[in-house]
């Protein structure tokens, strides 16, 4: 408890009161820690990083980079708490075929498997010691205030884990369901459960969407996460749920953002070291620019070191945030680098649109559409699905597009039908772009 205190304490100061230099050199310290803990006891790291100096954040910028490939290639010599991969991934597995999804492994750690195609999934260790922390980090950076306490929390995620569930303390109830329950039974729960916060992922919230008259609970807040939470559906959510709505932007690598009391994203700079980089792998410190890639230096979990990890989520940094704290400010997280949609110009050249564009044009087009896929095939041709509330004239939604993109001089051929959206049936993230366009062309783009 005492620690809890001290640790919610010291991320609130972190948070609020820390200057741009204070916030350096803490990161600096807390690098050169994590390194040489790192050289000292993983294998991979003591090779690759043997040599290399760490007196700046400069020279932490030329460590080499890593990414979930390499993670799981190197996994038994890259962890410092000598856990086997397969052993480590048999017992992953079984406890999600048998959706057990409470217990640590060996005791200690929580395993954590992330999303992607199978060969491509990611396995993450978590200690004990830094889960239990959760509540105070949870406290401290969910945007939640403390006048809210207690919270009676209804959390909704493909899969559950010990991690979550050491979310729970004296103040804070966290009751699980997964996202493939029945809309129906979700509510129900949410009233019976007396459910003051919602946590779900958007795709979630657009399946509740239909159903949302029959809550009678008062939510103080909802909380998305897990996906890309876009301005218009957070709009949507706010007026059809009658509550603020705040994202948390987290993933199996780290604690990415939090939101502030205002509502505004900060980069957890505290917990992971983010560097951001552009199309041309050129640095971005400034905001309104759009980031291509990150790399995620986690500086707290030192039981699998995640140094300099790469990863292809897109943000943009905006101006510093009124609520005045140094942590930089994310204006917006645009979703993967893969989700962007390519089009011919009419000179023949690539162009591409951003996906949260592409999506402000579908949800904004009608109040109707509760949800959509949209699949990129070729250069310029993209097959769409929606899900509609209601009888839907679907010519609109085709018009509107190829008026958008023709402002852009671009061309298109879309494919539009409404057909029945649903989540998918195994651990995946549903997906709202889904491209199978791979290329390299240079090109302008439009945001
Ligand atoms: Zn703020």
């Amino acid at each position: 408890m005492i620690r809890a205190i001290r640790d919610f304490i010291l991320l609130k100061r972190h948070q609020t009161q820390s200057t741009h230099d204070e916030i350096k050199d803490y990161q600096l310290k807390k690098l050169q820690a994590l390194v040489n803990y790192a050289k000292e006891n993983s294998p991979y790291y003591h090779e690759k990083f043997s040599g290399l100096k760490l007196e700046c954040l400069d020279d932490f910028s030329h460590f080499p980079t890593m990414d979930k490939d390499t993670l799981m290639t190197h996994f038994n010599s890259i962890n410092t708490v000598h856990i086997d991969r397969q052993h480590a991934l048999d017992f992953a597995l079984r406890k999600e075929r048998d959706k057990d999804y409470l217990g640590y492994y060996k005791d200690r750690y929580v395993l954590g498997l992330s999303s992607g195609t199978s060969g491509n999934k990611g396995l993450f260790i978590t200690p004990k010691a830094l889960t239990k922390r959760l509540p105070a980090v949870f406290l401290a950076r969910s945007g939640l205030s403390l006048k809210e306490l207690p919270y009676r929390i209804l959390f909704l995620l493909r899969v559950f884990s010990q991690g979550f569930s050491d979310i729970n303390a004296p103040f804070i109830k966290l009751k699980y369901l997964s996202t493939m329950t029945d809309p129906k039974t979700i509510i129900a729960t949410l009233n019976k459960t007396k459910t003051n916060i919602l946590m779900a992922p958007p795709s979630l919230l657009n399946q509740l969407v239909p159903h949302c008259d029959q809550i009678t609970v008062r939510l103080k807040k909802i909380i998305t996460y897990a996906e890309v939470l876009t301005a218009e559906d957070k709009a949507k959510f706010a007026k059809l749920f009658n509550t603020k709505i705040i994202e948390i932007y987290q993933a199996s690598e780290g604690q990415i953002a939090s939101p502030c009391l205002y509502g505004n994203l900060h980069i957890n700079e505290d917990l992971v070291y983010i560097e951001l980089y552009d199309h041309k792998q050129q640095r971005i410190d400034e905001p309104h620019r759009i980031g291509h890639s990150m790399v995620l230096t986690n500086l707290v979990n030192v039981a699998q070191p995640l140094i300099r990890y790469r990863m292809n989520d897109m943000i943009v940094l905006d101006e510093s945030c009124p609520c005045g704290s140094s942590f930089r400010t994310i204006k917006n997280v645009l979703g993967r680098d893969d989700d962007i949609l390519y089009f011919y110009n009419k000179n023949n050249q690539i162009d591409v649109v951003y996906p949260d564009l592409f999506a402000r044009w579908i949800i904004t087009e009608s109040d109707l559409i509760r949800e959509f896929q949209v699949t990129q095939n070729r250069i310029g041709h993209l097959d769409i699905t929606i899900d509609t509330t209601a009888e839907y004239d679907v010519s609109l939604l085709k018009r509107r597009i190829h008026d958008e993109l023709a402002g852009y001089g671009l061309t298109s051929k879309l494919v539009i039908a409404i057909a029945p959206i649903a989540l998918p049936k195994d651990r995946n993230k549903y997906k709202r772009f889904v491209s199978y366009v791979k290329t390299n062309t240079s090109r302008s783009s439009y945001d």
